[in-house]
């Protein structure tokens, strides 16, 4: 049929306008650079200055020009801020990516008042609020793509370490995804997620020798991931080779959850 977009030119984020939560490090920056790497202009968020600009400054090495925005997201003030300066630097919004995210490890009994809000206020909050106000945007713009960063967290439960909260915030992202994804299906807004399995990256200390036994050897692929083999699948959401997908969480783990 004419009129698609066909072969690569269908994964292009050309003249496209993103941002990204999370962006100095680990996943987000993988992200930042691959939406870049793929056409995007680029804004990300995250709380340190010192870590924006190093970002900032890696990324324009790599040759990629990102613009680094200081908010902390789980204040509210911060948050419409960061959006609309965001917008402001890029010249509106099309794809939003809400991968910022904070994970303790303890047992429930131990868990106090204060991580289980720091995992909700970030993980779930966060992504609700950042949706809604960079959802009036995408609504500008005509419609967009929000890509949500899950984990296989929301889907299984990990071993050996605990983590009652974040598993059980990672599982509201998924079903928020759902639900968003069905309400803004009119004003042609895709939401989707991704939940990757053990990726290296400050929050996941994958090299430990106490977790390889549960974390690596129980996957059928026998390894942790590196953040630059999840951002291709984030491009993927974000482009028009996504058209007809939304409402999904797309699992990549190496068959982690398999058993
Ligand atoms: P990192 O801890 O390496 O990075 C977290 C990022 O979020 C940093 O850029 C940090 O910057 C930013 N951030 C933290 N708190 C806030 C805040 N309050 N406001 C704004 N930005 C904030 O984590 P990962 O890269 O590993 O994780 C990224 C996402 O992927 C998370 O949602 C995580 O749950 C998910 N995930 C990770 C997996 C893994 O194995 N690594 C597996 C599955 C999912 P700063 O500190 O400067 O604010």
């Amino acid at each position: 049929m004419s009129g698609y977009p066909r072969g690569l030119s269908a994964f292009s984020l050309e003249g496209k306008k993103a941002l990204v939560t999370g962006g100095n490090r680990g996943l987000g920056y993988a992200f930042t650079q691959a939406l870049a790497d793929s056409g995007a202009t680029v804004a990300f968020v995250g709380r340190g200055g010192e870590a924006n600009e190093a970002a900032v400054g890696r990324l324009a090495s790599a040759g990629v020009r990102a613009y680094g925005i200081s908010a902390d997201l789980t204040v509210d003030d911060d948050v419409d801020r960061a959006v609309d300066r965001a917008a402001e630097a890029l010249g509106g919004l099309d794809i939003v990516v809400n991968n910022a995210g904070v994970c303790f490890h303890n047992p429930a009994t131990d868990a106090t008042d204060e991580q289980w809000h720091e995992v909700f206020d970030l993980n779930v909050r966060a992504v609700w609020k950042v949706s809604l106000a960079a959802g009036r945007h995408l609504r500008e713009a005509g419609g967009g793509a929000i890509v949500n960063i899950g984990s296989i967290s929301g889907l299984i439960v990990n071993r050996p370490q605990a983590q009652a909260p974040y598993n059980a915030s990672k599982a509201a992202v998924h079903q928020l995804t759902k639900s968003l994804a069905a309400e803004w299906a009119p004003y042609n807004i895709r939401v989707n997620a991704v939940a990757p399995g053990y990726v290296k990256t400050e929050m996941a200390p994958v090299d430990r020798p106490e977790l390889r036994r549960m974390w690596i050897e129980d996957a059928p692929q026998q390894r942790y991931a590196m953040p630059e083999e999840i951002a291709p699948t984030v491009v993927y959401l974000c482009s028009p080779a996504a058209a007809f997908v939304t409402g999904s969480v797309l699992v990549i783990d190496g068959g982690y959850t398999v058993y």
